[in-house]
């Protein structure tokens, strides 16, 4: 973009090498004008696995489909900003659940912009088309139109799409050597029988599957003396994370553990890893603390917290 005059004191601004790049600078006060990326903040809402999109009114790319979302004010948070276009645009209250990604794209009329994307979900409103956009629509991951506005949506919807394709399963004897492959390559707590949660009763290992590659797993094995179960280990992938696939492993954790009519589920995580937050989505809470229960060669020493989920089982 085209800046000519400055905005301090209005004289005409000239191109001044500033070393590592050339910048225009006011001769008369010295302002340097600084041009950076554009910021847009959008929401990716999910309802009973379908995608909200709308079909935009306004240029750039009318009557093309779209991710909720625009460009944020310079008086607002990103996450205000994602909110606040959710809302003029499709007419959903939304909660914000966490980011997703952050995509940088061209063509904006001031250069490039960078895109930051949040997973949300509906608390109010009613689905329908703003004041700038023609209508708005759910859609399952098999129906996205063909006409998605954006690279940064089009990816974002392709990133969504394959999330949704992910298999939830029973792991089978390979697949848990695989995941003591990961557990080593990772370096969690060593000395877990995997095959052993696969071939013996009272516990199982789910695993994530995208077509034929284990992306996360998660282990729960059944007390019987005081009936309980436990939630051994919960991994996914980095490249795989923020897609929601570890609250659909504590789900079938949740269901297998339910199933075998046990009071409580429990875990342990430490105090530090930003992963707890999924288990208070899901229901569990805080039961207790232990500030030594990791061992001192852990390079992060964390308090444990114990969670726990409690079925209405007598
Ligand atoms: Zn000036």
């Amino acid at each position: 973009m085209e800046v000519t005059f400055c905005s301090q004191c209005g004289s005409r601004l000239v191109e001044k090498d500033m070393g590592e790049r050339i910048r225009p600078v006011c001769p008369n006060c010295g302002h340097i004008v600084y041009l950076n990326p554009t910021v847009a903040a959008g929401t990716l809402v999910e309802e009973n696995g379908k995608v909200v999109l709308v079909r935009r009114g306004a240029e750039p790319m009318a009557g093309h489909w779209a991710l909720p979302g625009g460009y944020v004010e310079a008086d607002e948070s990103a996450e205000e900003a994602a909110i606040r276009e959710t809302w003029e645009e499709v007419g959903l209250r939304v909660e914000l659940d966490g980011l997703l990604d952050v995509y940088s794209f061209d063509g904006t009329p001031q250069g490039k912009g960078v895109l930051v994307l949040y997973a949300a979900h509906a608390i109010g409103g009613e689905l329908q088309a703003g004041d700038d956009a023609i209508e708005a629509a759910l859609f399952p991951p098999e129906g996205i139109p063909e006409d998605v506005a954006f690279t940064t949506h089009r990816q974002a919807l392709r990133d969504w799409c394959r999330a949704r394709a992910i298999v939830y399963r029973e792991a089978t004897v390979q697949e848990a050597q695989i995941v003591a492959q990961l557990n080593e390559q990772y370096d969690f707590e060593q000395g877990r029988d995997w095959t052993g949660y696969v071939e013996k009763d009272k516990s199982v290992l789910f695993v994530a599957m995208d077509r034929e590659r284990v992306v996360g797993f998660s282990s729960v094995t059944i007390q019987e003396w005081n009936r309980t179960a436990n939630l051994n280990q919960i991994f996914v992938l980095p490249s795989y994370r923020r897609w929601g696939i570890a609250t659909r492993l504590i789900e079938k954790d949740l269901d297998y553990a339910s199933e075998h009519e046990v009071r409580a589920l429990l875990a342990e995580a430490p105090a530090t890893n930003p992963a707890l937050v999924v288990y208070l989505k899901a229901g569990f809470r805080v039961c207790g603390f232990l500030d030594t229960y990791y061992p001192p060669a852990r390079t992060l020493p964390a308090t444990a917290l114990f969670l726990a989920y409690d079925f209405s089982h007598p």
